[in-house]
């Protein structure tokens, strides 16, 4: 409904206050001392309804809440709160609506109640992701505690005098205790990781030289577990801009994963491949390609596989003392290089992990 022109008050000069909304990313209404929407930014509009403005204010923000927020803002001028809840699907966090009253210069001129409405979706968000973060890490340093107080327990009283008990007792707290300390050690990584993100790197690293001696450092280990480590590397050197500590340990812990999920018997193998230009980075670009010959990954987990504590097969990576971080720490790393990193598998036939970098 439209508001005859002559009842279309004019409380404050039309065009600040226009150009006020325009400049005002919230979505902003303003409803003069007799409940009507005399302006609304294009946010709101979009928000609500095109046809607000002229209509009685309650037509179109019908939550009894949000309107008794606005009469209380109305009647005392002053500054009053509430939540307005949209109830479409994809907005289910409720906005936050703040009612505050214009004063207007000029002795007899009524001000108007300005009512913007924020969205808190994003925080929502983050704020849960906070959540389930610190209930992910609490659980996975509960299971080694507990072992480890059990075992306290056991060697203090059943297992006291028995010896060969207790240096099998021994053993595994020993292998629960370096579970705790590779998670905590992890933990550190990821969030320092996280802190850089944004900061570009500024060294120069030689790729060919960083994979190599990247793999000899993980030769006694691929060799523990009955894997054999192949390399196919260019001639010439590959600099590329990047911070080699953090590129280390990408390589490591993609390598590390061909080793423990590849397989004894099986082969991991690394190679260098330059492209002129990365049709999704814009840029020349060099790919290292991590290839195992394990028994894969299934589909369906693989959108996820770099989200943090997100495993495959739970059972299978604690067997093998992981921590459900390695993949989320190279993401990040690479992230901060501006580069990305793809995962390719077919079960039973292994899996590939490309890392794709600017040169
Ligand atoms: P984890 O410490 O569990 O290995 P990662 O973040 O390194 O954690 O890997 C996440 C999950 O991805 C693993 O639990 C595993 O299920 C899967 N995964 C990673 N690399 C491989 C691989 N080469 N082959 C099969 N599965 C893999």
């Amino acid at each position: 409904m439209l508001l005859p022109q002559r009842l279309r008050p004019r409380q404050v000069p039309e065009t600040s206050l226009d150009l006020l909304l325009r400049a005002t990313p919230l979505p902003t209404v303003v409803i003069n001392p007799s409940e009507w929407i005399v302006a609304a930014n294009a946010e709101a509009l979009k928000m609500f309804s095109p046809e607000m403005v002229g209509r009685h204010f309650a037509t179109v923000l019908r939550q009894p809440q949000v309107i008794a927020a606005i009469e209380a803002t109305l009647a005392d001028h002053g500054e009053h709160l509430a939540r307005h809840k949209l109830g479409s699907a994809e907005q289910d966090a409720p906005l936050d609506v703040t009612c505050r009253y214009l004063e207007t210069a000029g002795p007899g001129r009524p001000g108007a109640a300005v009512v913007s409405f924020q969205d808190r979706a994003d925080m929502e968000h983050a704020g849960q992701m906070r959540r389930d973060f610190v209930a992910n890490v609490s659980h996975e340093l509960r299971t080694p505690l507990t072992a480890l107080i059990g075992f306290i327990d056991t060697l203090r009283g059943p297992a006291r005098d028995d010896t060969e008990a207790r240096d099998r007792f021994l053993t595994i707290m020993e292998q629960e205790a370096s579970r705790m300390n590779r998670l905590v050690g992890d933990l550190l990584s990821l969030s320092r990781v996280e802190a850089e993100e944004r900061v570009r790197p500024t060294g120069q690293v030689e790729l060919g030289a960083l994979l190599s001696s990247t793999l000899s450092s993980l030769t006694p280990f691929a060799e523990t577990n009955g894997v054999a480590l192949t390399v196919a590397l260019p001639e010439y050197p590959v600099l590329i801009p990047g911070d080699e500590d953090q590129l280390r340990q990408v390589f490591t812990n993609l390598v590390e994963n061909g080793i423990k999920y590849g397989g004894s018997g099986k082969e991991v193998s690394l190679s260098i491949q330059l492209c002129d230009r990365d049709p999704a980075l814009r840029a020349p670009t060099a790919e290292i390609e991590v290839r195992d010959k394990g028994a894969g990954i299934d589909p369906i987990h693989l959108p996820r596989l770099t989200e943090r504590f997100y495993r495959g097969d739970s059972h299978r990576s604690r067997q093998l003392g992981g921590t459900g971080l390695g993949l989320a720490i190279a993401k990040h790393i690479v992230n901060r290089h501006r580069g990305r990193m793809k995962v390719e598998s077919e079960p039973g036939e292994g899996a590939t992990f490309t890392v794709i970098l600017p040169r």
